[in-house]
């Protein structure tokens, strides 16, 4: 069955438009053969493809004088066919791919990609290859966000014009392959025409010109194109970046420990639930032993002092209030430095009330309360061996552990 999805990567391209330096080990190359870290631009954007679940062939379209440098520096992939030779524009270049896809029978459709966009993110690639349909293709876009300014020849202001409803056109742009060739074709034919004039910058427009749909598939402008020398520097410093961020990933681990006495009462309050006993923990708010431990262990990845620091007991605000207060004031506090919550782990150490029958609602209760997953909260319990003051249930006392991670990967 004829239902495959093919992209093509155009990386014929001369990077003219990349003023200075472009070498590549000390040898001129075009841009998209110049690495980021240790992989070339062209490199990383096949991968992209490669590796996402909605592509099932990818083929590469390169100059006829990078066959050597394209062949050393590819990473072998099942998915890879073998590279097509470009023609002397982007357009026929194009179209030569989309030839050897139309011989090759199995495609109904294309995802067109500028080899210079190696960010692309996979829910772009998905989000395009499941709008294309017959007569309709998708391209991802960014809404213009600065103020746009017509010139006049000697660069000054002519008019300022309406950002409303105007995007900034990226790849991959998707269509059906027999679409997409038509109208390639009847384009080609139009060039060989020299009466008319016709630029098309990117494959889209050529899809508009002759009548067909394109829908706006809204994408994150991080999907830049590579094109200056400032836009190289930019994907330099976001590469390095994710390297750090692999080879050092920020992850913290911070520690809290607490003990409260018990006193005559009806209940405990263990994990933000009531737990019916015939005594209480003494305190200040409502003695919840294990979330102040949680607390301090989240307020510990920042180094951001103590629960007592937050919320001193000396302080009649905090009399008689519940302790998620407090946890959610650490969590907000840890989610404002951009961390977030991998794990937690407490440990109840006490004779008595037998926590093991309550485990898993306290359990449900904290992954509830820190919003995180069940498997990420673990609870345990323990006795001291009536050893102490624990062992002679003069009290609970609980530790606590909390991971975080900080920054973003790319
Ligand atoms: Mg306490």
């Amino acid at each position: 069955m004829v239902d495959k999805t093919l992209a093509i990567i155009v990386a014929g391209g001369r990077g003219s438009r990349m003023a200075g330096s472009t070498s590549i080990d000390g040898i001129n190359s075009p841009k998209q053969y110049l690495k980021l870290n240790k992989r070339t631009i062209l490199d990383l954007a096949i991968n992209k493809f490669t590796s996402h679940n909605d592509v099932d062939a990818v083929l590469v379209v390169i100059h006829n004088d990078d066959k050597k440098i394209y062949h050393d520096t590819l990473t072998p992939h099942d998915k890879l066919l073998p590279p097509v030779i470009g023609g002397n524009s982007r357009r026929q270049s194009v179209l030569n791919g989309l030839t050897a896809a139309i011989d090759l029978g199995v495609f109904s459709k294309v995802l067109i990609h500028d080899a210079a966009r190696p960010f692309v993110e996979e829910q772009t690639i998905a989000a395009v290859v499941s709008a294309i349909r017959p007569g309709h293709g998708a391209i991802p876009a960014n809404a213009v966000v600065d103020t746009l300014k017509e010139s006049n020849p000697s660069q000054h202001v002519r008019k300022t014009i309406s950002r409303e409803f105007l995007y900034c056109a990226q790849t991959p742009q998707g269509f059906m392959l027999a679409d997409i060739t038509r109208v390639h074709k009847k384009a080609d034919r139009l060039s060989q025409d020299q009466q008319t004039k016709q630029a098309f910058t990117d494959d889209a427009s050529m899809f508009e010109w002759d009548g067909l749909d394109v829908e706006l598939i809204s994408a994150p402008a991080s999907n830049f194109k590579i094109t200056t020398q400032d836009d190289l520097a930019r994907a330099k410093q976001i590469a390095q970046t994710s390297r750090e961020m692999i080879m050092h990933p920020d992850i913290r681990t911070g520690n809290g420990y607490d003990v409260h006495a018990f006193e005559p009462g009806i209940a405990i309050i263990l994990c933000g639930v009531s737990i019916p006993f015939h005594k209480k923990l003494k305190g200040h708010s409502d003695a919840d032993v294990a979330l102040h431990a949680l607390t301090d262990a989240i307020l510990g990845t920042i180094g951001a002092g103590d629960i007592g620091t937050h919320f001193p007991p000396s302080d009649q605000q905090w009399l008689n209030v519940e302790s998620s207060f407090f946890l959610h004031a650490a969590l907000k506090l840890v989610k404002e430095k951009g961390g977030i919550l991998n794990h937690v782990d407490i440990t109840l150490i006490c004779e008595e009330p037998k926590i093991g029958p309550h485990r898993e609602t306290l359990r449900a209760e904290l992954a509830r309360l820190c919003d995180i997953d069940i498997d990420r909260a673990s609870l345990k319990a323990t006795t001291n061996e009536k050893l102490g003051f624990i062992g002679r249930k003069e009290g609970i006392s609980a530790i606590a552990t909390a991971t975080v991670s900080f920054g973003d990967r790319f």
